[in-house]
């Protein structure tokens, strides 16, 4: 009922040369069911959309504007990384919260223009090490998400794809057990059915946060964790190609 999703973030990472090799990957790759994207700078979405074209995997951005046009320099539309083959869009990534200063309130602005433009969002929620240590990280993913996702009509919620990243595990190599994994995404299932009028059940909710070949399988076996959203791992074929064969 709910889509399998892999999803490869790159960061400031890659260059055409790794557009190449994700390219020729993926046209040996059988499709399945599993929906496979890479969300690559925006600089090479054009290269590797038109690459990864006659394959079954799509292409994300990793960011977009709150704002549909205008005096933003250094802004990147949702209608421009659509033109540019964009199916996806990760919006509100903790580098982007924490970095950027990009508040929830901003984040559910950027939703709301990713769905009106048809592209999927990947909304990322998650706590630092001392909210976790706090122990108020179910109350703190619970107001992270209801703020971002504020506003949004529950029929257009339909659509919206949460990525669950504790921002401890994020680059760190330390994974969120699947204990502690499996726990938050009941969690939000939950909220999204009670507090939002959505039915969490058909939500895609994707677990994020140094997830790679040696632990994808044990993670996405979780009945909750309906794929990966992929950091360092993306950036090797091989490392990717094995989180994706584990999604199954
Ligand atoms: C991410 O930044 O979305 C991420 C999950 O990174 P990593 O896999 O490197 O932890």
């Amino acid at each position: 009922m709910r889509k399998t999703i892999v999803a490869g973030n790159w960061k400031l990472n890659g260059e055409s040369s790794l557009c190449n090799a994700f390219v020729d990957a993926a046209q040996s790759f059988d499709s399945r069911a599993t929906e496979v994207l890479i969300c690559p700078p925006a600089v090479w979405m054009m290269l590797l959309a038109e690459g990864l074209a006659s394959s079954s995997w799509q292409v994300g951005g990793q960011n977009i504007a709150s704002d549909k046009s205008g005096a933003f320099t250094g802004e990147i539309s949702a209608s421009m990384l659509q033109a540019a083959g964009a199916t996806y869009c990760i919006v509100g990534h903790s580098e982007r919260r924490e970095i950027f200063g990009e508040s929830s309130a901003v984040v559910a602005q950027k939703v709301r223009i990713a769905i009106e433009q048809n592209l999927t969002p990947i909304v990322c929620v998650g706590e630092n090490l001392a909210c976790r240590e706090a122990g108020s990280a179910e109350a703190f993913v619970e107001t992270q998400l209801l703020e971002s996702l504020k506003g949004i009509d529950s029929d257009k919620l339909r659509n919206v794809v949460i990525a669950y990243e504790p921002i401890w595990a994020i680059g760190t190599g330390v994974t969120a057990s699947t204990e502690q994994a499996q726990a938050m995404h009941a969690h939000i299932r939950s909220v999204l059915s009670q507090s939002i009028d959505v039915d969490g059940e058909l939500i895609s909710l994707l677990y994020g946060g140094s997830v790679k070949p040696s632990n994808a399988k044990e993670l996405l076996a979780q009945n909750d964790i309906d794929g990966a959203l992929v950091g360092g791992a993306s950036l090797n074929v091989e490392d990717f190609l094995a989180i994706v064969e584990a999604a199954g």
